[in-house]
């Protein structure tokens, strides 16, 4: 099913996979998938390497999950790694196995390089919003990424929705957002988008933090700061107590987002279900 049919009855949840590299964890992905079930995910979605380098695997993950999990699936598309012919065998390849739903992402700079080279056919997701539209019309429900904390290359917080209203008039039905940890910029991001005149649902991304190894790593990857109490709550803790507290505060985010009517919860799984579960445990 389409998700801006689905966001038009009911908000979400939904989990976000990747497509296993080996065997083992094939069977840890589904391991997740059978334990998340029971949540009733609205939808679910598999992501797509930079470089191009799993394409194939995306596309056969993502038919998974609709024909083996009977899911409503969203596949991620990048301009890195992609070319107006990529763009088209896949698109025809999920239209066959009854796919509505696309992610159109620029895609994460390649790990050793700092800047980002265009393609040939896309630079932006803009881009590939509106050669997707082009190509297929209205057969596909087509989601863009939103960053409350700005895009760390946007020079301002300005300019990144200037961005995002190009994705939407380019024909974008719905947003996902980066991982945040603190619900104030989710709000005050939402607050901006609408004032921009955009009107489409936006649907928070949610990474919980649960040890501190993974702050650098998130800050250096996305940009999102981490709120200070909750590292000086972690700091010197055992793994198990840090695990326990950013656990807790994941659940009072989550929850402070759901009651405060959030459009949808996006968990970025990584394959694992633990957290994720947990935390909808607590708050369903
Ligand atoms: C929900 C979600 C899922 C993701 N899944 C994946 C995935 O599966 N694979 C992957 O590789 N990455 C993924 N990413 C990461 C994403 O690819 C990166 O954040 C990437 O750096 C930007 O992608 P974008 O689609 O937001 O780019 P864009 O919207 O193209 O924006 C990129 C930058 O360019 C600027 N910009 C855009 N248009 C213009 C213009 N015309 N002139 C000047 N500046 C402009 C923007 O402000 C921004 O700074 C995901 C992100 C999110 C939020």
């Amino acid at each position: 099913m389409k998700i801006s049919e689905i966001l038009k009855d009911k908000r979400s949840v939904s989990f976000e996979f990747f497509p296993p590299k080996k065997q083992e964890s094939e069977q840890v992905l589904f391991e997740t998938i059978k334990k998340l079930r029971r949540y009733n995910p609205e939808f679910v979605s598999v992501t797509y390497g930079a470089g191009g380098s799993t394409t194939e695997k995306t596309l056969e993950w993502t038919k998974r999950m609709k024909e083996d999990h009977d899911y409503s699936v969203m596949m991620h598309f990048t301009c890195i790694g992609a070319d107006a012919a990529v763009i088209d065998s896949a698109t025809q390849s999920l239209k066959e196995s009854r796919v509505d739903n696309i992610l159109a992402l620029r895609g994460d700079i390649p790990a050793g390089t700092t800047e980002f080279k265009p393609t040939k056919d896309f630079q932006y997701a803009a881009d590939l919003v509106r050669y997707i539209r082009k190509t297929t019309g209205d057969h596909f429900s087509i989601g863009v990424a939103g960053y409350p904390e700005k895009h760390p290359e946007a020079g301002s917080m300005a300019e990144d929705i200037d961005n995002l209203k190009r994705k939407v008039d380019e024909g974008a039905d719905f947003i996902i957002t980066q991982l945040f940890f603190d619900n104030f910029y989710f709000y005050n991001y939402l607050d901006k988008v609408r004032k921009a005149g955009i009107n489409i649902p936006v649907v928070a991304g949610i990474m919980p933090l649960v040890n501190l190894s993974q702050a650098v790593k998130f800050t250096d990857m996305c940009g999102a700061s981490i709120p200070k109490p909750l590292l000086e709550k972690m700091e010197d803790k055992s793994l198990k107590d840090q695990f326990e507290i950013g656990l807790d505060y994941a659940v009072k985010q989550c929850g402070g987002l759901w009651e405060s009517g959030a459009e949808g919860l996006h968990f970025y799984t990584l394959n694992k279900h633990g957290v994720t579960e947990e935390i909808l445990k607590r708050i369903f």
